[in-house]
C-alpha cells in the first residue's frame, strides 16, 4: 500500500500525457504560445506502462489518462492496452478529454479496455464555447458525449468550471442536460491554475451557491452524506429521472483530508498535491537505469511528502508554476 505521512492511503493516480492542447480554455491556457515540453522529454507508452506496473504493484487501483489533451498523443488506445494488462489489480483506467477528437478514437478506445470518459463543457452556447474555448467545436463535444453513451460508457461524466460573470448563469440549463442527456454533471470550482495567473476569489462561484441555484429549480437529494475519497457531492434528481449532479468544491470547502491521488506529469515528474511547489523527477531516475526496487522506493518516498492540505485560502498562497495544462487535471 502507498501509505502518506497524513494516513492517507493512495490509490488514484493521474498520468498527463501531454502538457499540449488544442484548446485554450480561458481558465488553463489563456495566454499566447506556452512553452511545450520538449519532445524527448515525453515518458514514452513503454516508459509508462513499466512504471504503471509499479504504481499498480504499490496499491493503485485507478488510473486517469489527462493533459493537457491526451487525445493529441498519437495512439492513445495502444497505451489503453498495455495498462488494461494490468486488470483486474488496476480496477479503473478513465480519460478526460475536451472531446475534439473523441468520436474517432471512440471505439477503439472502448476495445482497448477503457472504463470510463469524462469530458469538459462548460458552456451549452456555440458562441460562448469559442470564447471559453478560443475554437468553434459546440458540436463536435455534444457528438463526443453522445457517442460515448451510445458506446456504453458508463457513467459519462461532463465537467464544467463554473467561473463568476463567464458561465453562472447556465447552472440550470446544465442540470437539465444532464437529466436529458442522462449524464453525471460536474460543476468545478475555478482554481488558481490558470497560466495567465488572472485567478481572483471574485471569480470563483461557490459550490453552496451552486447546489442552491440548481435546487429551486430541479430539487436534488443528496446521494452520500460525505464525500469518500471522492471529490464531488454527489446528489441525484427526484424519483425516475436519470442524470446526477457533482459539485466540486475544492476553494470554498477543501477535501484534502481524504485525498487518495497523486500525478505523473508527461515529462516525468510525480506530483502529490495540484499545488506543490516541488515534483520528484522520475524520469530522471528512470532513464539512468534505476532498478525496479530503486523506482519503488523513489515512489513510496514522494508519496511520504505528500502536503497535508493545500493553501488556497492562506494569505501566503503561492500559485504554483505549472498550470492545470501542464500537471493534469
Ligand atoms: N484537456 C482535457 C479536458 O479539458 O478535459 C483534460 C485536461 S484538463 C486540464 C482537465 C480538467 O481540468 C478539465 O475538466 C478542466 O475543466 C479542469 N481545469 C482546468 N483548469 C482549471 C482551473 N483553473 N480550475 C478548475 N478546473 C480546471
Ligand atoms: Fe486544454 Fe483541457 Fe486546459 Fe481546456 S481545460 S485548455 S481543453 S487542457
Amino acid at each position: 500500500m502507498l501509505l502518506d505521512a497524513h494516513n492517507r492511503t493512495i490509490r488514484d493516480l493521474r498520468i498527463s500525457l501531454t502538457d499540449r492542447c488544442n484548446f485554450r480554455c480561458f481558465y488553463c491556457l489563456p495566454h499566447g504560445e506556452p512553452s511545450w515540453a520538449k519532445k524527448e522529454k515525453l515518458l514514452s507508452f513503454e516508459e509508462l506502462e513499466y512504471l504503471a506496473e509499479i504504481f499498480v504493484s504499490l496499491g493503485i487501483e485507478k488510473i486517469r489518462l489527462t493533459g493537457g489533451e491526451p487525445l493529441i498523443r498519437r495512439d492513445v488506445p495502444v497505451l489503453v492496452e498495455k495498462l488494461s494488462r494490468l486488470k483486474p489489480k488496476l480496477s479503473d483506467i478513465a480519460l478526460t478529454t475536451n472531446g475534439y477528437d473523441f468520436a474517432r478514437h471512440s471505439e477503439a478506445l472502448k476495445a482497448a479496455g477503457l472504463d470510463r470518459v469524462t469530458f469538459s463543457l462548460d458552456t451549452l452556447r456555440r458562441d460562448r464555447f469559442e470564447e471559453i474555448t478560443a475554437v468553434d467545436a459546440l458540436e463536435k463535444v455534444l457528438d463526443a458525449i453522445e457517442t460515448a453513451r451510445r458506446l456504453g460508457f458508463d457513467p459519462v461524466k461532463v465537467n464544467a468550471v463554473i467561473v463568476r460573470g463567464r458561465n453562472d448563469d447556465e447552472l440550470v440549463e446544465f442540470a437539465r442536460f444532464a437529466r436529458e442527456n442522462e449524464v453525471s454533471f460536474r460543476f468545478i470550482e475555478f482554481m488558481p491554475l490558470d497560466s495567465g495567473h488572472d485567478w481572483s476569489r471574485e471569480m470563483v462561484v461557490p459550490g453552496k451557491e451552486i447546489y442552491q441555484k440548481i435546487n429551486e429549480v430541479f430539487p436534488l437529494k443528496l446521494i452520500e452524506t460525505t464525500r469518500g475519497s471522492g471529490t464531488a457531492w454527489k446528489y441525484e434528481f427526484a424519483a425516475g429521472v436519470k442524470g446526477e449532479i457533482g459539485i466540486i468544491a475544492p476553494v470554498t470547502e477543501m477535501f484534502c483530508g481524504a485525498c487518495s491521488r497523486i500525478r505523473l506529469t508527461a515529462d516525468g515528474q510525480i506530483r502529490t498535491c495540484l499545488f506543490s511547489t516541488t515534483e520528484h523527477d522520475l524520469r530522471g531516475l528512470l532513464r539512468v537505469g534505476a532498478s525496479h526496487a530503486e523506482l519503488t522506493d523513489f515512489i513510496k518516498a514522494a508519496v511520504l511528502k505528500k502536503e497535508p492540505s493545500h493553501r488556497i485560502n492562506d494569505p501566503a498562497f503561492v500559485q504554483p508554476e505549472r498550470t492545470m495544462s501542464f500537471i493534469g487535471g
